[in-house]
């Protein structure tokens, strides 16, 4: 039996409404309607314990309509991308694109309960427009001096320990060759997403 062959569960469906909006936004290769709630991007995940729902159960009050609720989740804010909720998902749901998705829905609706999270990702997408890559060790300076200065003392010798180790750099990047390139495509897909 192929992943295409296997139905979505035939449950009651009153948020047919979102789960639509939010499959509209992912785009259809995401296949979260495809979801069967098995729970393996939950227990992959390494943030799962920080967040306040699993990908799981995410899922299900997509499917529920509980729209504020998920708008409003932890879960896709403490996703760092690392993609293996999406490799193991049996169903090929692209669970990473679906966790961007909320979170672009969430800022256009401005129902993100974490003030600081929507700012981290605007600094980050200007380290990208500009370099042409993530500049993590401005990116981390300028989060902390903005939001958590009180913490700075306590992440300090964590920073320190990975510049010694070259795992961080201190000055900022190169720009990448074909920056100008990178930013047309930047542009045309900000077109697209303020077109979606
Ligand atoms: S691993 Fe895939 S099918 Fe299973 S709960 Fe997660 S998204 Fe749904
Ligand atoms: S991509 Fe995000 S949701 Fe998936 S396993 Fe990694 S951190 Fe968890």
């Amino acid at each position: 039996m192929t992943q295409d062959q296997l139905a979505p569960p035939a449950v009651a469906d009153p948020g047919r409404g979102f789960l639509a909006e939010v499959v509209a936004r992912a785009g259809t290769a995401a296949r979260l309607e495809l979801c069967i709630q098995c729970g393996v991007c939950g227990g992959s995940c390494p943030s799962a314990d920080e967040m306040d729902q699993t990908p799981r159960t995410l899922f299900a009050m997509i499917r529920a309509g509980m729209r504020e609720h998920v708008l409003r989740s932890t879960t896709p804010w403490l996703c760092v991308s690392c993609y293996r909720c999406t490799v193991r998902c049996p169903q090929g749901v692209q669970v990473t694109d679906v966790m961007y998705a909320l979170k672009a829905m969430a800022v256009a609706q401005h129902t993100y309960l974490n003030a600081t999270a929507a700012d981290f990702s605007r600094a980050f997408v200007w380290n990208v427009e500009t370099f042409g890559r993530s500049f993590e060790a401005g990116l981390s300076a300028r989060h902390y001096l903005r939001h958590y200065l009180t913490r700075l003392p306590a992440v300090a010798p964590m920073g320190i320990g990975m510049l010694r180790s070259r795992r961080l750099r201190l000055l900022p990047p190169r720009r990448i060759r074909g920056i100008a390139d990178l930013r047309r495509i930047l542009v045309c897909a900000k077109a697209l997403e303020a077109a979606a």
